[in-house]
């Protein structure tokens, strides 16, 4: 077990920062950087900005 504790985010109790739920409520800890969920924010940002630049090209690059 991790040596600091953090609150969780849903319930409220304390939990160690490094456990993948809480062991309270289950819930998904955001305080780990271990798990399933790791990746998918990096992703998403990437989305994002090739959604933006898409827009982008429509905007400047189209004749009106
Ligand atoms: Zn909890």
């Amino acid at each position: 077990m991790g040596d600091t504790e953090v609150n969780c985010l849903y319930c409220g109790k304390k939990i160690d920062n490094d456990v993948a739920e809480c062991p309270h409520c289950g819930a998904v800890s955001h305080f780990q950087t271990r798990g399933y969920r790791a990746g998918a924010r990096p992703r998403f940002i990437l989305f994002w900005i090739g959604l933006v630049l898409f827009c982008l090209f429509l905007v400047f690059w189209l004749p009106r």
